[in-house]
């Protein structure tokens, strides 16, 4: 029944499913599993002629009469009604809900909670939920569950089509999968059970009972998913890699700059690993700028010097290209062999004819110094991952910025070698990544590789000196810009959004006009926005980049590539609409020079919450650290790019409970370590249909 569409079930017209196909609602088990995002409670009830302003309460009362509008001038859609209930009449109205006045049906009774207000002609509910009949009385701790809504798909429909539903299915039709001593040991309501609360709770505590079920089993199955790779991955050995004490002690003298503790201890934790013969896989996350790069030239020194071959992909040409330069400088003078594979480039360093510098070659030559070994390390973007290039022993697998590759990518690099005969060695893999996310995500969507964080910052490195600044002190702000262009550097300003609206948020258009004619008239001005045609995008970057334009208003496009040295100020408005680590990357734009960088954040709201999660910024040490400040204060859903790590709402819900998300992984193990899925066929289809959704050709 479950994989029955709902067309089967309910008279739906085909503008109905196609509302419901675009919440993704196609069938029953889509139906089931698509959860409330919050309850609201009836309260005590009252009569209308005993409310008061400003409280939640429910009324019980007899509607008059209806009507559906559009006001004037903002063209919001209302529906209203008049309702009364022998002591008193009062109007309740929604606003851009009109189809309430349709709903309702006049001379029937309902209950109406919501907040009163007091009204032009009287007292006013605003938004309320209602039920028909007098619930308030029979059961005053009766939730209704409230589904993120759309145009044409209300919460009243979904109750009606579950409770519907919930008449019609069977027991076989709800398997459980998570074990059911896994149940027990975590208390967790089984499967049926868990569906019935979480849509229609008893009371609070079994609604968070059910959520909490859902959240812990996505988590477990994504952690199967993820053990089972590493299983996997276990079963290979690697190359065993002695540490070069001598030749590494070399190196690090000849640095520059001593290794910061952190960087000490994420190259201990990475030795410990390519000395054993069980292949590391292992995560290093650390901010843009903590040095991630010694630490693969390290680790990449220990496998060379062993007689091993190392690969290192990057997500871009440039950066490749940036890598192979670094690469050079540091192992160029060690007499070691390098290669870079782009789509448009081979390299080769050292060549034979020019000392010092790299030469071009075909791919065929380069291949053949893969093959043979003659090539010690091979930089390069994502073309390291075709077919055709073996190597001869590759030993060890960096991969640069690895948010930005698919996990397909990741697994299809490591398993290089896959076909080959048991037995036969894999690489270390080394994964590196500077996006900043709480312990719980990474522990999560990271599940098969172990975590090294880098949470300090090379000494010296000068501090976005970052400050909050109230609206009396914003022109103090803007004289603080003046003096830094004046003096030769350049500025972003940051806004929420790029038009205007009624509210109070600042928006590139308007802003960029005030800047540039009332405030900065001296000074050239450019807006930069995602509606603006690539070109035009284009031609503002080069002109900035130039230092032909000295202040750049912006929406968060910036975020991405933008890199420009001399521009050294930041202002961000509306700033709390920002995520704390949205924030921490975006100041890291200015942190490109040697000059003294600022950040101005502004802010129209002045509450103590959003004071305090703005202070966060000036104090913190990490990306990380923020991550996991925002993540306390403001929830999963305000996660830097929440969305595409592949989690639902629910599932982030677990996010906030590390217990949780570690008992997930444990069990998890467990199950995977002593080959036991296949004990519990639901649990185990389930896994097989979610890496189905990874594709490895
Ligand atoms: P990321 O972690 O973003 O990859 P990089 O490895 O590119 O950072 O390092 C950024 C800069 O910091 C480089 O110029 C590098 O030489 C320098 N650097 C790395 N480690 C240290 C250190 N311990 N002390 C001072 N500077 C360092
Ligand atoms: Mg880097």
């Amino acid at each position: 029944m479950l994989d029955e569409p709902l067309t089967n079930y309910f008279k739906l017209t085909e503008k109905q499913v196609g509302i419901l196909d675009r919440f993704g609602l196609k069938t029953v088990r889509d139906l089931l599993w698509h959860f409330p995002s919050r309850y609201e409670g009836f309260a005590g009830r009252k009569a209308i002629t005993d409310l008061v302003p400003n409280e939640r309460a429910s009324i019980h009362a007899r509607v008059v009469k209806t009507e559906a509008k559009k006001t004037f001038r903002k063209r919001i859609k209302i529906a209203s009604a008049i309702v009364a209930d022998g002591t008193g009449t009062m109007r309740i109205t929604w606003f851009n809900q009109p189809y309430m006045a349709q709903i309702l049906k006049p001379e029937i009774d309902y209950t109406f909670t919501g907040t009163v207000k007091a009204g032009k002609d009287g007292l006013a509910m605003q938004n309320p939920i209602f039920e028909s009949g007098d619930v308030a009385s029979k059961d005053s701790g009766t939730l209704v569950p409230i589904y993120p809504e759309t145009r044409g798909l209300t919460s009243r429909w979904l109750r009606f089509a579950l409770k519907k539903i919930f008449t019609k299915i069977s027991p076989e039709d709800l398997k459980e999968l998570i074990p059911e001593e896994v149940l027990k040991k975590y208390n967790l309501p089984a499967l049926r059970k868990s569906l019935e609360e979480i849509h229609f709770p008893r009371d609070k505590k079994w609604a968070e009972a059910a959520r909490k079920r859902f959240s812990f089993e996505e988590i477990f199955v994504i952690q199967l998913l993820r053990q089972s790779w590493r299983k996997e991955r276990e079963e290979h050995k690697a190359f065993k890699i002695q540490v070069p004490k001598n030749e590494l002690e070399d190196f690090i003298k000849k640095l520059p700059f001593p290794l910061t503790q952190a960087q000490a201890k994420a190259v201990a934790n990475i030795f410990e690993n390519l000395s054993e013969e069980k292949p590391m896989s292992r995560l290093l996350e650390g901010d843009v700028g903590s040095g991630k790069t010694i630490v693969a030239l390290l680790s990449s020194l220990a496998a060379v010097k062993n007689g091993y071959q190392v690969a290192y992909m990057a997500p871009t040409e440039v950066l490749a290209r940036q890598l192979f330069g670094e690469f050079m400088k540091y192992f160029g003078p060690l007499g070691i062999k390098m290669g870079l594979a782009t789509s448009s480039e081979f390299l080769k360093y050292p060549s034979k004819a020019f000392a010092g510098r790299p030469t071009h070659i075909a791919r065929a030559p380069l291949l053949k110094w893969l093959a043979s070994g003659e090539i010690q390390i091979l930089i390069g973007t994502h073309s390291l991952i075709q077919e055709k290039v073996k190597f001869k022993n590759l030993a060890l697998v960096i991969i640069d910025e690895q948010h930005r590759f698919g996990i397909n990518q990741r697994l299809k690099l490591v398993k290089k070698g896959k076909n080959l005969p048991a037995g036969r060695q894999v690489p270390h893999l080394l994964s590196m990544t500077a996006t900043p996310i709480p312990r719980t995500l990474a522990l999560t969507i990271y599940g098969d590789l172990d975590l090294t964080l880098i949470d300090e910052m090379p000494a010296g490195r000068k501090k976005v000196m970052t400050e909050v600044i109230s609206p009396e002190k914003r022109n103090h702000a803007y004289e603080h810009v003046r003096a830094e262009i004046k003096s030769g550097r350049q500025a972003y300003v940051l806004c929420p959004r790029i038009e205007d609206t009624d509210d109070l948020m600042r928006a590139v258009k308007k802003e960029y006009e005030t800047l540039s004619q009332e405030i900065f008239p001296e000074f050239k001005v450019a807006a930069l926005h995602g509606k603006m045609l690539p070109k035009e995008k284009e031609k503002v970057m080069k002109e900035f980049y130039a230092g032909n334009i000295d202040i750049l208003v912006a929406t968060s496009v910036i975020e991405v590539g933008v890199n420009v040295p001399n521009a050294t100020v930041i202002m961000i408005e509306g700033a709390e609409r920002f995520g704390l680590a949205q924030l921490h990357q975006l100041r890291g734009r200015v942190m490109r020079s040697s000059h003294q960088p600022y950040c101005f954040l502004f802010t129209e709201s002045n509450s103590t919450k959003t004071k305090a999660r703005l202070d966060a910024l000036t104090e913190a040490r990490s990306g990380f650290e923020l991550a996991e400040y925002d993540l306390e204060l403001r929830g999963a859903g305000e996660l830097t790019g929440s969305k595409q790590w592949g989690i639902s709402d629910v599932g982030m819900e677990a996010l906030h409970n590390l217990k949780m998300v570690q008992a997930a992984r444990e069990e998890a193990k467990k199950i995977i370590e002593t080959n036991s899925l296949e004990k519990y066929p639901e649990l185990n289809s389930r896994v097989l249909a979610q890496s189905g959704q990874v594709h490895f050709e």
